[in-house]
């Protein structure tokens, strides 16, 4: 899945076997580009936010992604 897919801003992709380690990649990738200062990647990260104001938004929005991860013929 790319960082975009994830909720991000580039086509950055990252493969892995789980969606957790998924979600734990894009989570370093994303806070490496805020870091660096890069704009499109705080706005993203900003509307993430705003997406999970509540623990149960949270869980809603990885609901999603992993199903999204789980329907990919090929993960890798
Ligand atoms: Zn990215």
């Amino acid at each position: 899945m790319t960082c975009k897919q994830l909720g991000g801003a580039c086509e950055t992709e990252f493969h892995t076997n789980t969606f957790e380690e998924m979600a734990e990649l894009s989570k370093k990738h994303g806070m490496e580009m805020v870091q660096k200062g890069d704009k499109d990647h705080i706005a993203a990260m900003n509307e993430m936010k705003k997406l999970m104001t509540t623990p149960d938004s949270m869980q809603r929005w990885f609901d999603t992604m992993r199903k999204e991860f789980d329907s990919l013929p090929d993960k890798n």
